[in-house]
């Protein structure tokens, strides 16, 4: 982004943004799905099953962590967050680096009026990698590149930004299904089901376009009307050629799926109180009846946190992943954090030499 005016960066289609990102030598910030293409999404998938497999042993937990010791990460998470924040600090951990963190800007200079540019600006003096949560929409993005074009241009990761992106969450996600298809062909051909608050889900506005890199995948959203997925995504999709269907009939939509992806309402966006409260949201949630009418081999999946749309009966189901799922998130983090600061053939050399799989 470097030596690019903001304007004409800003005029660019989020395609096109994704592809400037992902003409870098190597990975540097994470800022959309939109910069992940099918090649990426296998060679991350791959190194954060190398990390998990190295992790297990104490020997290679120490390599790991030998590995980034003189790099700092900086956690900034203005908006609630416990997956996502935990998840980072325990990718930083495997890798060695050192955290710090703002998680609530009452404790910060902001409170005293510094702007979320010059905040950054400090973080940036002390850390090497941002990793950022706003309620802001597109706030990440102005931030890279404000450090992209200032003296020291550290990398910023996208770890929630308003409603709109989640990406290192669609990564997880990607993740959890490529596991769960292992020996199923894939995620190619395969069918996955969106529950719930499709509208205000960023991750699931961020997983639906990472889907576009597979084939012959049929996504459907079933929401209320009111919680459907926005047209901004059904265009993307119709661009990619994917095979798509909205409806508000979950039942009938169970017996093809191959993953169910629910999600909670996200009320804390409402425009006025009591908005969500109103819409009946009551037949979005899957039940332990609903189990028996799931193909035996589908999996059920939620970026949590979950209310009501999965009652904890199901969590003993086998294909309920949702805290594999959780777990995930580690892996594959560390797998983006490793790639950024440029460690990720230094890992998979390790694989190979002490034969833990995968040696690929
Ligand atoms: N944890 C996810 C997010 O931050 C999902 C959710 O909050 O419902 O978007």
């Amino acid at each position: 982004l470097s030596g690019m005016p903001w304007d004409k960066f800003q005029a660019m289609s989020l395609e096109e943004k994704g592809r400037r990102l992902a003409s870098a030598a190597r990975l540097f910030h994470v800022l959309y799905a939109q910069q992940f293409g099918r090649a990426e999404l296998d060679r991350l998938g791959s190194l954060a099953t190398t990390i998990r497999f190295v992790a297990k042993t104490e020997g290679g937990a120490r390599f790991l962590h030998d590995l980034l010791p003189h790099r700092r990460a900086m956690l900034y998470f203005s908006q609630p967050s416990t997956r996502t924040f935990l998840s980072f600090c325990a990718a930083c951990e495997i890798l060695g680096l050192g955290i710090g963190e703002v998680r609530d800007t009452a404790t910060s200079s902001e409170f005293k009026g510094e702007s979320k540019e010059d905040s950054v600006r400090t973080f940036s003096s002390y850390f090497d990698l941002i990793v950022m949560r706003t309620p802001m929409g597109g706030l990440a993005e102005r931030m890279a590149w404000i450090l992209s074009n200032s003296d020291r241009p550290v990398p910023i990761i996208n770890a929630g930004s308003g409603k709109d992106q989640h990406p290192t969450q669609a990564l997880l996600d990607v993740y959890t299904l490529q596991r769960s298809f292992e020996r199923r062909g894939g995620i190619d051909g395969k069918r996955i089901v969106f529950v719930g608050d499709l509208a205000r889900g960023r991750t699931v506005r961020s997983l639906a376009y990472l889907l576009t890199n597979y084939s012959d995948v049929d996504l459907w959203f079933v929401a209320p009307p009111q919680l459907q997925i926005g047209a901004d995504i059904l265009e993307q999709l119709d661009r990619h050629g994917v095979k798509y269907t909205l409806t508000d009939d979950l039942h009938g939509a169970i017996p093809g799926a191959d993953a169910i992806y629910m999600t909670r309402v996200q009320d804390e966006w409402d425009s006025e109180a009591g908005e969500s409260a109103r819409i009946d949201t009551s037949r979005f949630c899957l039940l332990s009846k609903d189990l028996d009418r799931m193909k035996d081999d589908a999996v059920i999946m939620h970026p949590l946190p979950r209310r009501n749309e999965i009652p904890t009966e199901v969590d003993t189901d086998p294909r309920a992943v949702y805290w594999r799922q959780m777990r995930n998130g580690m892996w594959i983090r560390s797998a983006l954090i490793a790639s950024q600061f440029g460690q990720d053939d230094r890992i998979r050399e390790y694989a190979a030499e002490h034969k833990l799989h995968p040696v690929s």
